[in-house]
């Protein structure tokens, strides 16, 4: 008897085998199953170095949740078409599944794929999964996506529940003899210097540790959501960013578990739905990234597109290393280097800080993030750059210039945050850990701190760089 021909699932940034629907529907078929995944840096951004390492553990657990399912996971690079088309060659295939991405250039390449299948005379099938609403779904009169997120939020929920989660596969056996590569020659992983030990110590990448702490959260953390989200002192978000941006979870899991935490217990309500209107940003960037394919690299605005930014690399290379003399800006930068993320409440701080006293092209920041993020998505990277920056979608004003000194005494207000990723200050008073150029010379002393030496002075004065800020914005309204 001829063996049956394999049907390929093409893994891409949906490494779970939980709500997967492409893989679902591929084992229905009763066919061999053969997971594929290929690194293509020529389709879309090409990730940055924290994420590559993401990636990586993401794809041994991946590999290894596959293998407990009697499978195995085949791994190849080059431009997906053809790579994938080859193997369906190769094996005599007779389908290739996908999730959907709903981004051009991912598009494009499924449309290529698409196409080369035909002339093999293969069959190919796409399925939604990155996102709770589709693109299409949530337009204006004009067609177009909506700019604003308060409507567009409300006209997704208006929709209803997303489709409920499916299940994963119990069996994807047998594993397929198909020549692949070792994730070893990929080189995801930094070697020499090999800076991802914090990293490390922080994440366990992967679909079982995502829903681990997507329970965790639901037991613990939603509760005191809506009053601790802002306080980088406490551990009080889901910090499930990484795990939705390479798919570990789905966001329609995240979704129903967090409704059917709340059936159980409705005191939890306040703090699921602020947490589901946050899934909501994530849903409103990456339509936004729909809609404006260049999102990392045109304002949304184009009155910006004059904006008189300056050129300081002493200033950025000092803002990169966490060592501007401003100590939530400072203790944010380091945590990001340290941990690949930062607190989304210091985020918008830091970000502030770049475009607005230091007068630096968000676009910096931005390439800044997008390298040592573990979450670096190409939707709310930009977005949220931009929202900050004032250029963007449902924009914050330009004129609101965050002060970094008041935003550390709000949310910051033991200092315990600063402490934690500035040791050098740790025993500064709480009183003055967010402006030690306050200090009298014998507090300081008593601290063991000596401004400009074991910490630097502020690169910039918030009064001065406010005002710089205010005349170069009325520039490009004049214009
Ligand atoms: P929670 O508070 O638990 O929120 C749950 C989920 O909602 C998050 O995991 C995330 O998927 C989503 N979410 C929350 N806030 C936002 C937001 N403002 N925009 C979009 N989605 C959101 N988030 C990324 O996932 N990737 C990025 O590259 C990214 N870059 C950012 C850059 C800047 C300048 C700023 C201000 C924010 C950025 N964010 C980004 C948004 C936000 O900071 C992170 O999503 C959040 O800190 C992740 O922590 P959490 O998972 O504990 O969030």
């Amino acid at each position: 008897m001829p063996s049956p021909q394999p049907v390929i699932v093409w893994f891409r940034d949906d490494l779970r085998l939980s709500d997967h629907p492409a893989l679902h529907a591929a084992v229905k078929t009763g066919a061999p199953v053969v997971c594929l995944y290929v690194l293509d840096d020529s389709v879309g951004r090409s990730p940055g170095g924290a994420a590559r390492w993401w990636l990586a553990q993401s794809l041994r657990a991946l590999g290894a949740a596959i293998a407990v399912r009697g499978g195995s996971l085949v791994l190849r690079r080059g431009a997906a078409a053809t790579v994938i088309a080859e193997l369906a060659r190769e094996i005599g295939a007779r389908g290739v599944y996908w999730n959907g991405i709903a981004q051009a250039p991912h598009r494009a390449a499924e449309r290529q794929l698409e196409a080369a299948l035909v002339r093999l005379g293969v069959g190919s099938q796409s399925f939604p999964g990155d996102l709770l609403v589709p693109p299409s779904a949530i337009r204006n009169k004009e067609g177009r996506g909506l700019r604003v997120y308060t409507p567009f939020w409300r006209r997704a929920l208006s929709l209803g529940d997303p489709p409920k989660p499916l299940p994963a596969p119990r069996q994807l056996g047998p594993a397929s003899k198909i020549a692949g590569d070792g994730l070893e020659s990929w080189g995801l992983e930094p070697s020499k210097p090999d800076w991802a030990e914090g990293l490390r110590e922080t994440w366990t990448p992967g679909e079982s540790s995502a829903r681990e702490r997507l329970r965790d959260f639901l037991k613990h953390t939603a509760r005191g959501y809506v009053g601790d989200r802002d306080r980088p002192d406490r551990d009080g978000t889901s910090r499930l960013s990484p795990h939705l941006r390479f798919g570990e979870l789905s966001p329609r899991q995240v979704w129903h578990a967090a409704r059917f935490a709340v059936a159980e217990d409705p005191a939890l309500e306040p703090g699921i739905e602020k947490f589901l209107s946050e899934l909501g940003w994530r849903e409103f960037c990456r339509h936004l990234l729909h809609d404006h394919p260049d999102l990392a690299t045109e304002n949304l605005q184009t009155n910006f597109d004059g904006f008189p930014w300056t050129r300081d690399s002493k200033a950025l290379a000092a803002w990169r290393r966490g060592r501007t003399g401003y100590p939530i800006v400072d203790a944010g930068l380091r945590e990001l280097w340290h941990t690949g993320v930062m607190h989304n409440r210091v985020r918008m701080v830091v970000a502030s800080f770049l475009v607005k006293h230091l007068l630096i092209d968000w676009r910096e920041g931005e390439a800044w993030f997008w390298d040592t993020l573990v979450d670096a998505d190409p939707g709310s990277n930009p977005a949220n750059w931009q929202w900050v920056a004032g250029c963007g979608a449902d924009a914050a004003p330009y004129f609101r210039v965050f002060n970094p000194v008041l935003q550390g005494e709000k949310f910051d207000p033991d200092g315990a945050y600063v402490r934690r990723w500035v040791p050098e200050l740790k025993n500064v008073p709480a009183k003055l850990i967010h402006q030690p150029w306050q200090a009298t010379p014998i507090e300081l002393a008593s601290a063991g701190v000596t401004l400009g030496k074991t910490y630097p002075q502020p690169i910039v004065d918030h009064a001065r760089g406010r005002e710089r800020a205010l005349a170069a914005y009325a520039q490009i309204r004049r214009g």
